[in-house]
């Protein structure tokens, strides 16, 4: 690689800013590893709090928008304002989370997946290759009706079509007090979850495995299973063949026991609540939240690179007090090396996938020479001795790994 001139983009990225620790950590990250290497070429939208309370959050679907647009975005944390918030920042309003609005207008599928270093090992020794999560992001528990039932009376679940005809079926009859909930979910939603899975197991060339509990939700959960198969036959099946990797349905309980004996190496789709606790699971076993990275691929082949942690509140506020804070930058690197590298993958610019690739090895080489942060520390059990170092430390460490990388 030339490295007298920077390395060119044709397409710019979208580049979505965001709040608190991780906007500190974002300035930091392309000052000292992007700006010096990489052409950047950005579309910048500035979805820190107070810019979307400003622009009563346009600027959120404006985002979405340029995502649509451009095919690729990164994504800085943001806050999702609640009610001490909207009061910290004198907000006009307690705005939606910026990542539910562009999940919603990209109709995608979040998939989560852990940064493996030689050092610090997964809870499960067996896993060798990260596992990634694939969630479904819609429907079930998270847009339930729930009832309490006060006394002895009939539950039903009543569907009535657009000509007044009622189907009904009998919940329960209750005897005296209890519960009742309603969920759903439309095949419109499992259909889009269906190829964003099939299409990143693909991509990442990663077997696909899928669980429900069919065995019991005989209708509902085996609706999921079906659509998938039939997807799979129809759209999928051949480009699996030729790629070499498999998908396979299985129980959830199945699918455990099968996770926990695994290597890892694998793409695991799992229902809204499923994927919601098993990708807490899975972060905690590999490590740490600070080590996890997050992409939202929409059915139609558009991505969004983000770290899965937050705003990290606590260090900020150390942080405007003067302190120095050892944030963990490494899920919002990863973002960016995702995000150039898919970009220069459309494009056709090899540089740009090279770097992308370069940028993450030299983070990852930086942690295993024993530089890191204080998070990190405590996991620690590589031969030689760790140093915690503070952000602004760790980057520059990265940097001269980059460098050396470079050539
Ligand atoms: P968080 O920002 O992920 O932080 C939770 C705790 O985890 C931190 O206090 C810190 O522990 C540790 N941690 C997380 N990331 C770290 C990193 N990179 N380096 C070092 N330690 C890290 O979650 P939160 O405190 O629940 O939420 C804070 C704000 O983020 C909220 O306003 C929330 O709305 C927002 N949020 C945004 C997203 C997103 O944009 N994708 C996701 C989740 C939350 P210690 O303090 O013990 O060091
Ligand atoms: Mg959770």
């Amino acid at each position: 690689m030339d490295m007298s001139k920077k390395i060119a983009m044709k397409t710019p990225l979208v580049e979505m800013d965001g709040d608190e620790m991780t906007r500190v950590l974002w300035k930091g990250i392309k000052e000292e590893l992007l700006e010096p290497f990489v052409e950047l070429k950005c579309e910048y939208y500035d979805l820190g709090l107070e810019h979307r309370d400003e622009t009563g959050d346009q600027v959120t679907v404006d985002a979405a928008n340029a995502i649509k647009r451009l095919g690729v975005g990164v994504k800085c944390a943001t806050i999702t304002p609640n009610a001490q918030r909207v009061e910290e920042y004198h907000l006009h309003e307690m705005w939606k989370s910026p990542n539910g609005t562009i999940r919603a207008m990209l109709d995608g599928t979040c998939f989560r997946a852990p940064i493996m270093v030689e050092g610090i090992h997964p809870v499960i020794p067996a896993w060798e290759k990260p596992i990634t999560i694939a969630r479904h992001a819609y429907g079930d528990i998270y847009k339930n009706t729930e009832l309490t039932v006060p006394e002895k009376g009939k539950a039903e679940l009543v569907v009535t079509s657009p000509d007044g005809l009622e189907t009904r079926k009998m919940i329960h009859q209750f005897e005296g007090s209890g519960i009742v909930q309603g969920v759903h979910n439309t095949d419109s939603s499992i259909t889009s979850f269906a190829h964003s899975c099939f299409r990143y197991a693909l991509d990442t060339h990663q077997d696909l495995w899928f669980a429900t509990k069919d065995t019991i939700s005989k209708t509902y959960d085996h609706h999921f299973k079906d659509l998938f198969q039939e997807i799979f036959e129809r759209d999928y099946r051949e480009a699996f063949e030729k790629a070499g990797i498999t998908y396979f349905y299985t129980l959830i309980d199945d699918a455990i026991a099968r996770v926990v004996r695994s290597r890892g190496g694998f793409v695991w789709a799992l229902k809204n609540y499923d994927g919601d606790v098993m990708s807490d699971m899975i972060a905690t076993a590999f490590g740490s939240l600070a080590m996890m990275t997050s992409v939202l691929v929409s059915p139609d082949g558009k991505y969004e690179y983000e770290a899965a942690h937050g705003t990290v509140t606590r260090h900020y506020y150390r942080h405007l007090k003067g302190e120095s804070t050892s944030t963990n930058p490494v899920a919002t690197i990863f973002a960016w090396s995702g995000a150039l590298r898919k970009r220069g993958e459309l494009d056709g610019l090899d540089d740009l996938v090279r770097f992308g690739d370069l940028l993450e090895k030299a983070t990852i080489a930086t942690i295993e020479d024993g530089t890191m942060t204080k998070d990190l520390v405590n996991l620690w059990q590589g031969e030689k001795p760790a140093r915690g170092v503070d952000s602004t430390e760790f980057l520059k460490a990265i940097r001269t790994h980059l460098e050396e990388l470079l050539g």
